[in-house]
Parts: C-alpha cells; structure tokens; sequence
C-alpha cells in the first residue's frame, strides 16, 4: 500500500485539482495542452512541466501573474491546477516507460 504523506511531511505534497480537464501530449514528454471550458467554451492553455528548473510553467493567467512572481521572487508559490495535473500526466507516461524498460531487462 502507497504511503500517505501527510500535509507537512516531509516531501508531502498538497494536491487540488478542482477542474476537470483533459491532458493532451504537445511535445511530449515536457509540453502538454490542458482543455478545460469555461462558460462553454473550450480553453487550451501550453504547459511545460520541466520549465523553472522543474517547477514547470503554464500559459494560463494564475500561472503568469501569481506564480511566476513569486518563483522570481524565489517565494514559496503554488502550481496553478492546469500544471497539477500536466505532471500527473507527466508522470504516468514516465511510469509506463519504467515499467517498459523494467520489462525488458527481466
Ligand atoms: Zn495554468
């Protein structure tokens, strides 16, 4: 069973994803589009998840005017939701390819 991290645990990691969206590959395996709609429409914002030394990066207006401030500020900031889950997705392709390879080496 995976191990639960609580908030403040070391390496713990909050996650809140309150929006629904598709994660599609851009140029995997850093850039994604995240699709989500607002008022009927569809919303396409570019994520890069290996941008700000791996902090990733969005195109979204949370990303630009409250994210990016405080990296550059080096404060403590948040991951916009579109970035949550480009990694979430992100990861599970980088979870495929080491079960690929582990598949292959046994
Ligand atoms: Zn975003």
């Amino acid at each position: 069973m995976a191990k639960i991290f609580m908030a403040g645990d070391k390496g713990a990691v909050q996650i809140k994803i309150p929006t629904p969206m598709t994660i599609k590959p851009f140029e995997p395996p850093a850039r994604w589009h995240a699709v989500s709609e607002s008022r009927g429409k569809e919303v396409v914002h570019v994520v890069d998840v290996l941008e700000n030394h791996g902090f990733g990066k969005c195109s979204c207006e949370d990303f630009q005017f409250r994210c990016q401030p405080a990296l550059d500020d080096k404060r403590e900031t948040h991951r916009c939701k579109h970035l949550v889950a480009a990694r979430e997705a992100f990861a599970d392709l980088m979870i495929a390819k080491l079960l690929e390879v582990a598949d292959q080496t046994q």
